[in-house]
């Protein structure tokens, strides 16, 4: 492929569809946004699947949608003065990738955003980034009209993981009370709280069965949900130690006993071979930065919210900082989600209130409440 000059469109030669594409290509734009936000409008036929690369020299993102057809009659329409120089699309067997030749690398664009846009008016299935490099960029003219704003088309759709199930046990308490019973009494009462307000709520599982991370994470991407939220309970050495935590995915663990925290959540995986082998090539394929970027900054709102809502209900916290990362393999998705640790089953008390019907009512209570804060921005 070859990226002309600045502002230069390049049409890649597409060859002749050998597959039948479900989706196919129906525009590509760009568009200056107020406060020096650059949009990048991908218009498909039904709504889009997609992952994203990142290439340097030249900074170039490369929007991988899947089971898709290009159209070479679709030519990009490009909004001068944007981070957008130019746009071009290649076919690479049943995927088709839009690549969009960028101005700055992406490091410099720190704001980004990620959204599917439901057909609304003219406009069909649309994927939209749109990016800010912190500065504005002289936008000297706007050809493209932007998408339409966005608009409640839709109930949010949330995946609730009760942790662990089956063979794993998880965290087993002073008189035998299992984790993994706990987190999916606390799942059903919680799906049952949300179905009533009206969103659509799925389970990665409704019985004691042993699902692997990835199996937990997928779901969570097959069903394109908005939030997913992983319930566990926690053990410690220390007796004493009571409280719940919530945790967001990073690489590096905030904390040294968040790093064991995560390899204790994760061992799991290790009891199935199965899934572990195919776990550990996808924690590489690290999802590029701007995802994760989007997706952490969603996910930190959310569980800062848990946390608030847990601490409103007069719900212990762990002691040490409210929220905190760790590199949790169940939360390796391009959802925002976060995990929470709804206490602690080593310390008696905190067993007994965990078992307690009343107490795991008060828990559904505060994440729906922390739920119904959450700007879902559909
Ligand atoms: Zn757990």
């Amino acid at each position: 492929m070859k990226i002309a000059g600045c502002g230069a469109v390049v049409i890649t030669f597409l060859p002749r569809i050998a597959f039948a594409a479900r989706n196919s290509l129906q525009g590509l734009r760009t568009g200056a946004q107020p406060g020096g936000k650059t949009r990048l409008v991908i218009e498909t036929s039904i709504r889009p699947s997609y992952s994203l690369d990142y290439l340097s020299e030249p900074a170039r993102l490369v929007v991988n949608l899947s089971n898709t057809a290009g159209a070479s009659g679709v030519k990009p329409s490009l909004a001068s003065g944007t981070l957008i120089k130019s746009l071009s699309q290649e076919q690479v067997g049943d995927k088709l990738q839009i690549i969009a030749t960028l101005t700055k690398s992406i490091s410099e664009i720190p704001k980004s955003q990620i959204m599917i846009l439901e057909p609304n008016g003219d406009s069909g299935h649309r994927l939209v980034f749109d990016f800010s490099a912190g500065t504005a960029p002289a936008a000297t003219t706007t050809t493209t009209a932007a998408a339409a704003p966005t608009k409640k088309t839709r109930p949010p759709v949330i995946v609730i993981d009760a942790g662990h199930g089956g063979k794993d046990p998880g965290a087993i308490g002073r008189t035998g009370i299992r984790e993994k019973n706990i987190v999916l009494t606390v799942a059903k009462k919680l799906k049952t709280r949300l179905d009533e307000r009206g969103y659509k709520v799925f389970l990665t599982r409704d019985k004691d069965i042993f699902l692997n991370l990835d199996t937990r994470a997928g779901i969570a991407e097959k069903n394109h949900a908005d939030l997913f939220i992983s319930l566990h309970a926690n053990a410690n050495p220390s007796r004493d130690m009571k409280g719940f935590s919530v945790f967001t995915l990073s690489k590096k663990a905030s904390d040294e006993e968040a790093q064991k925290l995560a390899d204790a959540e994760n061992a799991a995986d290790k009891i199935d071979v199965d899934g572990f082998k195919k776990f550990e090539p996808n924690i590489k394929l690290a999802l590029s930065a701007l995802q994760q970027h989007a997706v952490s900054e969603l996910s930190v709102e959310f569980a800062a919210g848990v946390s608030k809502s847990f601490k409103s209900a007069g719900i212990a916290q762990q002691p040490g900082p409210a929220l905190r990362q760790a590199p949790f393999g169940v939360l390796r998705s391009t959802i925002p989600g976060a995990l929470v640790e709804l206490g602690h089953l080593s310390n008696a008390a905190e067993e007994k209130l965990l078992n307690s019907s009343d107490h795991q009512d008060n828990l559904v209570k505060a994440i729906a409440r922390a739920i119904g804060k959450y700007d879902f921005d559909i």
